[in-house]
């Protein structure tokens, strides 16, 4: 009979995020095909979770693929991990997969931890629709067109980034989206120094220009079509703040005006926040 394929998500830095049926299939399957054998071990040995691994990684896919699908063909159940977070996500496993679903072979998903949705759900960005773009380009030139492709998307825009190409990326996003435009910066996410800054791509330019970049980033952008000209944003809070003068709670005030002016409710929330406070 044949095997199935399990896509395993693992912790993206705290080892307490893995799951209890991420263990229990780790423990069951016959072998692991893992990005790096050694980050796996790290992680087995920790749950004391005995199984082999072969190592299944961006160079040596179409081979290892072949010979996994077999195994699997041939009554085997196999697990695919990577170093951190959700097989297949700016990751290895699509390939594994597309291959393995072709042949008829049962995929399984076993999830946990994504670094895109985790920093997506603590930014404060409108997660109603959006985006992921995984990695810009270190070329320069294939960066700045990519983000000139964006230019005009109106959804919430993910980036993975690797510290030693943030500045880079931030001045290259503040020349083509503007620097008024909002962005989180979320870092080290479910680790000792976990941190999200919220704040423009000008404040963000700004302050990694003074301070070094450390750790791992994921930035995520808020669309154009939240973003208004200075003077009409200072007209819609200036509606909503007539509001709270007359009674209104904070909500209500927003709720009222983005409803009248057809603006997006969630930032006109978040300016209005900022200017009135908690209290109002
Ligand atoms: N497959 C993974 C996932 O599900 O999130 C992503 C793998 S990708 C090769 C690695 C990138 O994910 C990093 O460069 C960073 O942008 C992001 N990342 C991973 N762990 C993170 C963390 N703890 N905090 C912030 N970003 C993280």
């Amino acid at each position: 009979m044949t095997g199935k394929l399990y896509v395993v998500a693992t912790p993206i830095g705290n080892l307490g995020d893995i799951s209890p049926r991420a263990l229990e299939t780790l423990r069951s399957v016959d072998f692991i095909a893992a990005e790096d054998t050694r980050v796996g071990a790290r992680l087995l040995s920790h749950f004391e979770i005995k199984c082999p691994q072969i190592s299944y990684f961006e160079h040596n896919r179409r081979m290892k693929g072949e010979y996994i699908a077999e195994r699997i063909e041939h009554g085997e159940s196999c697990a695919i991990i990577t170093d951190a977070g959700t097989p297949a996500i700016s990751d290895p496993g699509t390939d594994l997969v597309a291959l393995c679903a072709a042949r008829g072979i049962e995929v399984l998903t076993v999830p946990g931890c994504c670094a895109a949705v985790s920093a997506l759900s603590v930014s404060g960005m409108d997660c109603g629709r959006f985006t992921f773009e995984g990695f810009l380009s270190t070329n320069r030139k294939s960066r700045t067109e990519h983000l000139a492709e964006l230019k005009t998307e109106r959804r919430t825009m993910v980036f993975y980034e690797a510290p030693h190409k943030l500045r880079n990326t931030l001045r290259d996003m503040r020349e083509c989206f503007g620097g008024e435009r909002r962005i989180a910066l979320c870092r080290e996410l479910t680790k000792k120094f976990e941190e999200t800054r919220r704040c423009t791509l000008a404040e963000a330019d700004a302050y990694y220009a003074e301070t070094p970049p450390r750790g791992e980033f994921v930035l995520i952008v808020e669309g154009c079509g939240e973003a208004k000209p200075p003077q009409e944003n200072a007209d819609l809070l200036a509606e909503v703040g007539a509001l709270i003068a007359d009674g209104l709670s904070l909500t209500e005030a927003v709720r009222q005006v983005s409803r009248a002016r057809s603006t997006p409710k969630n930032a006109l929330y978040r300016a209005a926040l900022e200017r009135f406070g908690n209290e109002a």
